[in-house]
């Protein structure tokens, strides 16, 4: 079987577990994915291990972003199935750089995966 990220080799950041590489088709600037290096369909078949390396390279990728692009804010995701979005069967992390004004309503960020749910009302109080 060939997968396209156990054969990705162009890595930002590594360590014994995870990779770290810039997105093919970036959503922003910058845009990241955190991988394992294990071939594992989707993020919650990582061992605590790789959590604990997928994490490290996260922060190091947002410390990395901030210095190089300094983003506004982001968002980190991970889609997971296909009605969840997943195009990748290899688990990977999205983090994505978001800068102020780069859509006109940035409140409610990762809802917008589902069209029309991306912000939400109060009600009650
Ligand atoms: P998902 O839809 O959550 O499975 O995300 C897959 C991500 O992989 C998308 O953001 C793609 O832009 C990205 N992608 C696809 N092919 C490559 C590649 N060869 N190298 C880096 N990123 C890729
Ligand atoms: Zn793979």
């Amino acid at each position: 079987m060939t997968c396209i990220f156990c054969e990705k080799t162009d890595n930002l950041f590594e360590n014994d577990l995870a990779k770290a590489f810039f997105d093919k088709f970036p959503a922003s600037k910058g845009h990241i994915l955190i991988v394992p290096r294990r071939h594992v369909p989707d993020y919650f078949g990582l061992t605590n291990e790789e959590h604990a390396a997928v994490q490290e390279l996260l922060t190091k990728s947002k410390c990395y972003l901030d210095d190089q692009f300094a983003p506004d804010g982001y968002n980190i995701g991970a889609n997971v199935g296909q009605a969840g979005g997943q195009t990748v069967f290899h688990c990977h992390i999205h983090l994505i750089p978001r800068y102020a004004g780069d859509c006109p309503e940035p409140a409610g960020g990762v809802r917008g995966a589902i069209p029309g749910k991306q912000t939400y009302q109060q009600r009650g109080l």
